[in-house]
């Protein structure tokens, strides 16, 4: 499905009470700023980024070790950031430009993440928003099978 706020092809995809389908992190982007369907202005619920409604059920039975069709694999480094309690991974297209910029040899880069413009310090190994330089979360580069919370907030 295409997202109608990246106007990409929708990453972990999305559905809103209303029914219309959004990126994961484009949606959660939206409901900080306006908590309204971008299409539809729908209230969205506080409690619903913790309890998206992901588009594409994993079938049969549904551990934690089954992997995502957009999970890079096992021989390739991904990114996490710092959770209250563990780690996240970012989500696909981030976790490769975070990827893609450190081996370039860059000391920081910028990313745009859920509509909010990160700041990822490579030297001291943590991001923090542009806006909000006291929030800041230390990240790794890791295996895609390391320890994690799930992927760009979403519980696996
Ligand atoms: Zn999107
Ligand atoms: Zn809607």
């Amino acid at each position: 499905p295409d997202c109608p706020v990246c106007l990409q092809q929708a990453s972990y995809p999305v559905r809103l009470p209303c029914g219309h389908m959004f990126c994961f992190l484009c949606i959660k982007g939206v409901a900080l700023r306006s908590r309204k369907c971008a299409i539809c202005r729908q209230p969205i619920s506080p409690d619903y980024l913790d309890k998206p409604t992901l588009v594409k059920v994993v079938s049969g039975q549904s551990s934690s070790s089954d992997k995502a069709p957009s999970d890079p694999p096992a021989d390739e480094y991904v990114w996490f950031y710092e959770g209250r309690n563990g780690w996240w991974q970012y989500d696909t297209k981030t976790s490769k430009e975070v990827e893609s910029a450190f081996k370039g040899g860059k000391r920081s880069c910028t990313l745009l993440i859920a509509g909010f413009l990160y700041l990822i310090d490579f030297e001291n190994m943590f991001q923090m928003r542009r806006n909000e330089p006291g929030r800041r979360r230390r990240i790794k580069r890791d295996k895609p099978n390391a320890d994690r919370k799930g992927v760009a907030g979403i519980r696996l």
